[in-house]
């Protein structure tokens, strides 16, 4: 796992007041009232750690009060377009 000391850093935790602060909106499921942020571009594929630019709202660990999704469990490592593909993706369903 990631270096949880740098997670819970000062300046994480100012990039995260930040972003919730702009916005609430969860980028995973698209609701609002997200009580978390996480990385767009995951830090272990070179993503900045405290950069609100790389930071944006997500579901933490209460979930998500309207679909009741743990976005952020979901989203764990993933790139986040691996995850937002699950949500919007409309071009292909597995119809008769
Ligand atoms: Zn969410
Ligand atoms: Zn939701």
């Amino acid at each position: 796992m990631a270096d949880r000391t740098d997670l819970t850093s000062y300046a994480y935790r100012k990039a995260r007041a930040r972003v919730l602060a702009d916005s609430d909106v969860c980028i995973v499921c698209g609701h609002g009232q997200a009580d978390a942020v996480d990385h767009i571009q995951p830090v272990s594929k070179g993503g900045a750690k405290t950069d609100p630019d790389n930071l944006a709202p997500i579901h933490g660990v209460n979930g998500c009060p309207v679909c009741l999704r743990k976005c952020n469990n979901e989203k764990g490592d993933k790139p986040l377009n691996a995850v937002t593909q699950l949500v919007t993706s409309r071009d292909w369903y597995a119809g008769p």
